[in-house]
């Protein structure tokens, strides 16, 4: 989707630090991490965000999900716990609208 800067990204049309990458999904970090582990992993298919996601996009939300779960294991994350999360929307501060799944932990994560 035209002016859409993680499609973009998908597209190696602006550069990211990319720590992985298949045909579906792609990670890269947080341009500003908020915390020492902060990726950010996308689908390549252009979807808004989790509200708009449809059945068919079903498996593929749950492969970006799992992929990011494995790179928290792979930055051995798995034993102290970090947080997989998506916002949706302005109240949650969603700025990127383009569905994404942030991978935060490397200290105590605030409490929600
Ligand atoms: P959200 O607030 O959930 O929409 O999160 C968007 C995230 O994308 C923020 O944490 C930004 O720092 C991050 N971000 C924005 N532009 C880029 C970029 N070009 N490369 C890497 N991360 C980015
Ligand atoms: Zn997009």
């Amino acid at each position: 989707m035209e002016d859409c800067i993680f499609c973009k990204i998908a597209a190696k049309e602006i550069k990211a630090d990319v720590i992985f990458e298949d045909d579906e999904v792609i990670a890269f970090n947080d341009i500003y991490p908020k915390y020492p582990v902060h990726v950010i992993v996308i689908p390549k298919k252009h979807i808004k965000s989790a509200a708009e996601a449809q059945i068919d996009d079903e498996k593929l939300i749950g492969h970006v999900m799992r992929v990011g779960a494995q790179l928290a294991k792979d930055k051995e994350l798995s034993e102290r716990g970090f947080r997989l999360l998506t916002n949706v929307g302005s109240d949650a501060g969603q700025t990127v609208h383009h569905i994404h799944f942030h991978v935060l932990g490397g200290e105590p994560l605030r409490p929600l």
